[in-house]
């Protein structure tokens, strides 16, 4: 079976951790400053803060964010569902807004109807990588006193109006598990500008711990000294994992170039397939396409998924509208809430899309996908 989604791993990365796992320092060394400088860098962003996955990274900008029983968070349904989880774990109010029919994003005039004077976040996600419209809502957030966070988890190397994805929201989340666009096998990042941002998140992954002397409460109790003043999580990526993301963020810019030629052989092989809607980049965005969400007529999305499926083919479904999921409905939220979402949803079909994909397997999907359409 030809999977939808693959790492990219070379004699690079293998020496790298290889080197790491050498090193005086498995955890907690340079290798964790180093990446995280390369993520800044090549994000165009003054901070960034390693976690140990995309959904601790999304868990720390909550923290930063402060958010807490009685705050609300608006966000997008067509989402993996940790972007709402890891806020409603803090005990706040999800409240999600319709997406745009075209790209599956946060529709920023559904979101500013969905505000409210105790909304905390504005969460939008780059669906398939293709970035929200940051500006839009980043204003609307500080028109209400709120922060904008960008779900990243697709979007490493994508742009808008030439800026890279990481310097256009208050805090942007990545994940580096292996299906995206680079990997340390588990893993994940947030950026940010906000400096104090930047350490209450640094915090929350390190127990909550205080070592700066002149922070502490009791600085004079001794050497060993340290506090925690708040409550945190050991969300650490390891220097092994590290030096795998610092490797493969040298290949990022031939990633992301692999997979817009990926994006142009599917794009016209079929656009002109009857019932068959391809993925769609608004003008100024440079997205490095995580998926390719290719979208059927809903009465056979389920007939095609399975011949593809039968034909070797490794299709997805992204994603099941988040307000579906059990412990939202047991929660009062009820299907047809965003009907332009739940229509994405009910039409999309994820083809495969890595770097590693030949020629060849393209032509094949090419192939499945022609005869899905015809006889499913
Ligand atoms: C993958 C993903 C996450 C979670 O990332 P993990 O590294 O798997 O925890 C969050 N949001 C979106 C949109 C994702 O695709």
């Amino acid at each position: 079976m030809l999977p939808y989604g693959r790492q990219s791993i070379n004699d690079d990365d293998v020496a790298a951790v290889t080197r790491a796992l050498g090193s005086d320092w498995l955890t907690t060394g340079p290798e964790v400053d180093r990446f995280e400088e390369s993520i800044a860098e090549r994000t165009n962003a003054a901070h960034a803060v390693s976690a140990t996955s995309g959904t601790a990274a999304l868990h720390l900008a909550y923290a930063a964010a402060g958010v807490g029983p009685g705050d609300e968070v608006v966000t997008t349904p067509l989402t993996f569902v940790a972007t709402a989880a890891t806020a409603a774990v803090f005990g706040a109010k999800i409240v999600f807004a319709d997406v745009d029919p075209k790209t599956g994003n946060l529709d920023p005039a559904a979101a500013e109807a969905a505000v409210t004077p105790n909304t905390k976040v504005i969460a939008g996600v780059d669906y398939a990588g293709v970035p929200v419209e940051a500006d839009a809502l980043r204003a609307l957030a500080e028109k209400n006193d709120a922060l904008f966070l960008e779900d990243a988890a697709h979007s490493i190397g994508s742009r808008r109006n030439g800026k890279p994805v990481g310097s256009l929201a208050h805090m942007t989340s990545f994940s580096f598990f292996p299906t995206k666009n680079l990997t340390t096998a588990e893993g994940g990042a947030l950026v940010t500008d906000n400096e104090e941002l930047a350490t209450r998140a640094r915090r929350f992954k390190n127990h909550g711990l205080v070592r700066d002397k002149e922070l502490q409460r009791y600085p004079d109790e001794g050497p060993w000294h340290q506090e925690v003043h708040s409550f945190g999580i050991n969300y650490r990526l390891p220097d092994v994992l590290c030096a795998l993301g610092s490797s493969q963020l040298q290949r990022l810019e031939s990633f992301v170039a692999r997979r817009a030629e990926i994006k142009r052989i599917y794009d016209e092989a079929l656009a002109n397939l009857d019932g068959v809607d391809i993925p769609f980049a608004p003008e100024g965005a440079e997205p490095a396409w995580h998926l390719y969400p290719l979208r059927v007529p809903a009465e056979r999305r389920r007939a095609i998924f399975e011949s593809l499926r039968e034909q070797g083919i490794g299709v997805q479904v992204n994603y099941i509208p988040a307000y579906w999921h059990p412990v939202f409905e047991d929660l009062g939220y009820k299907r047809g809430m965003c009907p332009v979402a739940e229509d994405f949803y009910r039409r999309e079909i994820s083809l495969p899309m890595f770097p590693g994909l030949t020629d060849a397997d393209v032509e094949r999907v090419i192939k499945a996908v022609r005869k899905a359409v015809a006889t499913a």
